[in-house]
């Protein structure tokens, strides 16, 4: 059995796609979904027809190249699963679905927490949407946080 049933944590190592640099560089939804469950909101939200599933089931799959990084499969998914990563010269862009009150604004500085909670470095907050089923909010990070940083602890 995988380590993340019993730890309830995903690692790297269980991610079933990763994008190229040059793909994060033009910004890719990052979909951190790989059980098999019954679920697709995602699939039918996006407009691009980027993401894909072998069966109702079947973990989505993400097409890198097409997916236009615009953030609507975030929005809709029940598991917050999703994150879409954009990266340029030293710095990342996160966008995370974001559920606690209140809702952090733009400018406001955060620990940038992994998929354990633990904080990683600062962050900054640098856009906040409201999405169909959650707020978006999108940190700035040291690009090396990229695929590690997950959610965000306002801080005090
Ligand atoms: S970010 Fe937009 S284009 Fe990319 S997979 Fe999600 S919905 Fe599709
Ligand atoms: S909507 Fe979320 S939980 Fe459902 S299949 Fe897509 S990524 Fe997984």
């Amino acid at each position: 059995m995988p380590e993340y049933t019993r730890t309830g944590v995903l690692t790297r190592h269980d991610l079933l796609q990763m994008p190229t640099d040059k793909q994060l560089e033009k910004g890719v939804a990052f979909i951190e979904c790989v059980q098999e469950i019954p679920c697709n909101p995602c699939v039918d939200a996006c407009p691009v027809h980027a993401i894909s599933m072998k069966d109702i089931n079947a973990p989505p799959c993400v097409d890198f190249d097409r997916c236009t990084s615009c953030t609507k499969c975030v929005g809709v998914c029940p598991g917050l699963a999703i994150f879409v990563i954009k990266v340029k010269e030293d710095k990342a862009w996160i966008t995370l679905p974001y559920e606690f009150l209140p809702v952090p604004a733009v400018g406001t500085c955060v620990d940038a927490l992994d998929r354990e909670g633990n904080s990683r470095g600062p962050g900054k907050v640098t856009r906040v949407v409201k999405a169909k089923k959650t707020m978006l909010v999108t940190i700035e990070v040291n690009r090396s946080l990229a695929m590690d940083v997950r959610h965000l602890r306002v801080q005090a």
